[in-house]
């Protein structure tokens, strides 16, 4: 579809949504977009931009860039990338980020990765749109110590070790509802060398330029196979659930964002990366397999079963393998097409050491 109205954006009027000041590269003018609610760190967020034309420059590293849209029906446009020698690469199409909470979200595009080198880009989109870039990690190191906590057998990287803005998650008052299903999927945009990093821009994507309030996947695999915790909100820190699960005994789950109408329920995992030309590590692949398998037997859902999902908020139903792809719930690329035929192997692979026993889903006052 072409692009009706050019709006290109300047450095004109910029925002930036940097609480940290040790990471506020260059200048800091107009209002900051997220003085509401408690913005926290939201580490790595280096601009937002609104209006203007041309060619942006940013005051910092150039790793990912996202755009908002003025409206769900004018999700269209393209991105390019300058260099220092003054080239200027083709234009790439801004693809419509996949991923929702079930209330709604900005019209948004997925993050683009800029290329190795580039040093300026350029949106051509809707008047009204806007980009915000983030750190993928290309500038300084920040040294976390990615300490992991256990879930059910497994490491992972709770939100306090890679740098959650807003580590209590109270932003996005959180629901829970007992685990239905599991769906996978890619972030659709490559990491950069900092895997925290990417978590983290991730993050601050959806949970300030989108105003979700927090990240919208429950957990997230970086391609040597770590897991991060995503979504927060529970209690005491708890990856997933409400609060740890015991043998028997399966907590409900808080609610995320990665498949809009049908998150009650819904657990999200997605894997660092575009897989649209080639899958994951099998570093990254094993790792998730380990976390089907572990959410399983926790909650009781036979990964090669299949089930018939109903969102207890609105009643949608929908049968589904109780193990899927995101591409399984809704028209999309997610978890592109170069994993998506390894969805049976992770089923399988998930199966082995996973058995049926009764799981009893409490409820928790909340
Ligand atoms: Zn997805």
């Amino acid at each position: 579809m072409p692009v009706s109205r050019r709006g290109f954006l300047t450095a004109a009027s910029i925002g930036v949504g940097v609480a940290a000041a040790s990471t506020v590269r260059g200048p800091v003018a107009g209002a900051n977009p997220f003085a509401t609610g408690s913005l926290g760190m939201a580490q790595d967020m280096l601009q937002s931009v609104s209006t203007g034309s041309g060619m942006i420059q940013p005051n910092g590293p150039l790793g990912y860039v996202g755009v908002t849209f003025p409206s769900p029906e004018e999700i269209v446009g393209r991105i390019r990338f300058a260099f220092p020698d003054g080239s200027v690469d083709d234009w790439i199409p801004l693809e419509a980020l996949d991923s929702a909470p079930d209330f709604g979200s900005t019209p948004a595009s997925e993050l683009v990765a800029a290329p190795e080198g580039a040093v300026g880009y350029e949106v051509d989109a809707p008047a009204g749109s806007a980009a915000t870039v983030f750190d993928d990690g290309r500038g300084a190191p920040r040294n976390y110590s990615l300490g992991s906590v256990g879930l059910l057998g497994l490491p992972v990287i709770p939100r306090a070790a890679w740098g959650a803005g807003d580590v209590s998650g109270n932003r996005w008052a959180p629901q829970f509802h007992p685990a239905q299903s599991i769906t996978i999927h890619h972030t659709a945009v490559a990491p950069g060398p900092d895997r925290a990093a990417s978590v983290r821009s991730i993050y601050n994507y959806h949970a300030n330029t989108l105003g979700w309030g927090d990240v919208g996947y429950h957990l997230l695999v970086d391609p040597e196979g770590r897991i991060y915790q995503g979504r927060g909100g529970t209690v005491g820190g708890t990856p997933v659930f409400q609060v740890p699960p015991v043998a028997g005994i399966a907590p409900p789950v808080v609610t995320a964002g990665h498949v809009g109408g049908f998150n009650n329920g819904n657990i999200g995992i997605s894997l660092l990366g575009d897989f649209t030309w080639s899958p994951p590590t099998p570093a990254a692949v094993g790792a998730t397999i380990d976390c089907v398998r572990a959410l399983c037997n926790a909650t009781g859902i036979n990964p090669q079963g299949g089930i018939t999902y109903r969102n207890p908020q609105g009643g949608a139903t929908r049968n589904m393998p109780a193990v899927s792809g995101h591409r399984d719930w809704q028209p999309n690329e997610c978890p592109g097409s170069a994993f998506y035929p390894q969805m049976q192997f992770i089923r399988d692979h998930a199966a082995r050491g996973w058995a049926p026993r009764a799981v009893s889903s409490a409820a928790f006052g909340s």
